[in-house]
């Protein structure tokens, strides 16, 4: 029997550009993942299903085998910290940027109030410029924390800038550029190498066609 490849995906902007990488590579699902209530979504391939996982649950399902492979955003890998994951190809695709932002002038405070969900980037990123920050963790909408004197600034992703701008703030220190990866499990990666080295290279290839 084929030894069961499992990978780990989340809903949204990662599926979007992850799928067709995947069909360049070969792997298609069964049915769609966007429109179906299945968490387990087989697919064309024998023996290569996929799971559907929120994005911050990506790391976790596949540093514990949940997943031998998943497709997360830097910021989330960065966020989830550890050395627990391989992380051999940067996708290329949901490409932001890692912002502090906040009115403009916030930057200079001495010790700034900082809402984010990103509370380990942030707390690395204050530290290792000397700062000191008290930080609030929140799970969405930081850019209302600022307007509503609940933080003098936040952590958050920006694209376009266009979310920062409609609510009177803006970037002020970048923090890191964000692009979705592949990442493999540790024991997988030697165990499963025969059915994930095939997999690996047509990502490899479908994401420099795409460069
Ligand atoms: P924008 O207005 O284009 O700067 O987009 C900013 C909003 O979209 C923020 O709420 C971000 O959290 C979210 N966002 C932007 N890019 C990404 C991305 N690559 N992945 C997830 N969320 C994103």
């Amino acid at each position: 029997m084929q030894e069961q490849l499992t990978i780990a995906l989340s809903k949204g902007r990662i599926l979007e550009e992850t799928l067709p990488l995947l069909a360049a590579a070969g792997i298609e699902p069964a049915e769609d993942p966007e429109a179906s209530r299945r968490l387990v979504i087989p697919s064309n391939r024998d023996g290569v299903q996929l799971v559907i996982v929120r994005a911050t649950d990506v790391p976790t399902y596949v540093e514990h085998g949940g997943a031998d492979l998943g497709v997360a955003g830097k910021d989330v890998l960065l966020e989830y910290g550890g050395q627990g994951l391989y992380e051999p190809l940067d996708l290329g695709i949901a490409r932001c940027r890692l912002m502090v932002a906040g009115r403009p002038g916030s930057e200079v405070l001495r010790r700034p109030r900082v809402a984010t969900k990103f509370v380990n980037i942030a707390r690395r990123h204050f530290a290792a410029q000397g700062r000191q920050a008290e930080l609030i963790k929140l799970y969405g909408s930081m850019e209302l924390a600022p307007l509503v004197g609940l933080a003098d600034l936040i952590v958050d992703l920006v694209d376009t800038g266009n979310t920062l701008r409609a609510n009177g703030l803006e970037p002020l220190e970048p923090i890191a550029d964000i692009s979705s990866r592949l990442v493999v499990n540790k024991a997988a990666m030697k165990m499963k190498y025969r059915r994930i080295r095939p997999l690996l290279e047509g990502l490899r290839d479908a994401v420099a066609a795409a460069a």
